[in-house]
């Protein structure tokens, strides 16, 4: 199997933006519940239907529903072969240890960007309905609001707004720093500033996800 990474960060700190450049690099599988579940929403099953009410709360999903959904995953062939990069899993304690159990982790990354930043980014983001991908709008796609890559509709997310965002800063305070403390304990995390361009923040992770790999 490939890398086994995790990558942590507040909301808005570009997670999104460096898995899909990680994932590139390391050849591995970006793995982000986030969009699992928007596509589950997208679809209109019963289980979407739930979901999206968490979500355009700023609410967690239940962890046993969520490590379900995790389990299946990894252990589908691209990931058992390729590794993987998680985008928004663990997410609480529970959930942290859970996958401890299931996987051998290489590392985890925390991209620590402030939390005045991130809330300038989130109100300001638009991302693409079809493949995921992230504008805003100081950087919107050539032809507003029709995506570069996919041609998908670009728009505000659902749970974009002030009060979920909110929300959701505070479940990341409250629930996944506790997380992140023991991947620390461990000896399995390495932080790196999240501010800058999203080429220069991707350099900073692959030296420090390397040294670490190197250093084991
Ligand atoms: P963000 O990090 O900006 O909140 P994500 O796209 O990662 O966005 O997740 C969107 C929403 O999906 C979360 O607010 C939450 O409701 C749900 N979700 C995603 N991952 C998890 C998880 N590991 N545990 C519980 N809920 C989750």
């Amino acid at each position: 199997m490939g890398v086994q990474l995790v990558l942590f960060g507040r909301q808005g700190a570009g997670k999104g933006t460096q898995s899909a450049l990680l994932a590139k690099h390391y050849g591995a599988v970006h793995v982000s519940t986030g969009d699992m579940l928007r596509e589950a929403v997208a679809e209109g099953t019963d289980f979407g239907r739930q979901a999206k009410q968490y979500m355009d709360s700023g609410a967690l999903l239940p962890d046993e529903i969520m490590l379900g959904i995790i389990t299946e995953r990894l252990a589908q062939p691209d990931v058992t072969e390729g590794g993987f990069l998680l985008d928004g899993f663990p997410r609480t304690l529970g959930q942290a240890e859970a996958l401890l159990g299931i996987t051998s982790l290489d590392v985890a990354v925390n991209i620590e960007v402030p939390r005045d930043v991130v809330l300038e980014r989130l109100s300001s983001r638009r991302v693409c309905t079809t493949c995921g991908a992230i504008y805003s709008l100081a950087e919107p796609p050539t032809h507003p609001w029709t995506c570069d890559v996919c041609g998908g509709e670009v728009v505000q997310r659902d749970d974009d707004t002030a009060e979920a965002i909110t929300k959701r800063l505070a479940a990341y305070e409250r629930d996944t720093v506790p997380a992140i403390d023991r991947f620390g304990e461990l000896g399995l995390l390495e932080t790196v500033d999240g501010q800058g361009r999203p080429d220069e923040v991707a350099a900073r992770i692959e030296a420090a996800v390397d040294a670490h790999l190197s250093g084991r």
